[in-house]
């Protein structure tokens, strides 16, 4: 289900409900996009209509800050808890692990992709990488040929929001994956 929060959509669903309903998607072969929403995204969007509806046509978005529950609270909204960026993400890699499902890390400074990819192979053994990109590449088409050439079926892209989304929506015609999630700066903190 979706609250309109400021003009935006957000989901009601915890982390236990939206892992089914994301996966479901995958299952379709529906492509998906899963954007955090928190009040920084919320007041960008008040000022850019372009970014309000790019932030409304994502399949899943996720409330991500405290001030997004708030504002759900005030008008009696149904939005009870966060869902964080890094957390959907770590949810969905647990998932992705026993299911199979290969993802891939587009974004950060050279080396901390790696990095970060190490660290969930740490944290879920099983989970296949397909592979790593820094997010500095000027050549789109390198990016886009070395993703699509992995064969990911999960692309998280960490190049800060909205660019990341922005950069999602211009290209996901011409990727192969299915699910898309903008992440910020997780890769920076799985790399510690
Ligand atoms: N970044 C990138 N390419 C760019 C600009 C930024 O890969 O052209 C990366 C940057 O190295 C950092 C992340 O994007 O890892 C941005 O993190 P930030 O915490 O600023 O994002 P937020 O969570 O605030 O959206």
């Amino acid at each position: 289900m979706k609250e309109e929060i400021l003009g935006v959509n957000v989901n009601t669903e915890n982390y236990d409900e939206l892992i089914p309903k994301v996966f479901a998607n995958i299952d379709e072969g529906k492509k998906s996009l899963v954007v955090a929403i928190n009040p920084e995204k919320l007041m960008k969007a008040k000022e850019d209509a372009e970014l309000k509806a790019l932030l409304n046509r994502a399949e899943f978005q996720i409330p991500d800050g405290i001030g997004v529950i708030l504002a759900s609270k005030l008008k009696k909204g149904q939005i009870r808890s966060r869902v964080t960026g890094i957390d959907m993400m770590d949810r969905i890699v647990q998932e992705a692990a026993k299911r199979g499902k290969r993802i891939f890390l587009y974004g950060a400074k050279p080396g901390v992709a790696d990095a970060a990819a190490k660290r969930l192979q740490e944290l879920h053994p099983d989970i296949q990488i397909a592979g790593v990109q820094h997010g500095y590449e000027k050549d789109t088409q390198v990016v886009l040929d070395t993703i699509n050439k992995a064969q990911p079926d999960i692309l998280f892209v960490a190049m800060g929001s909205p660019k990341q989304e922005q950069w999602i929506e211009q290209h996901r015609n011409q990727l192969h994956p299915i699910l898309y999630q903008g992440v910020g700066g997780s890769f920076d903190v799985l790399a510690g």
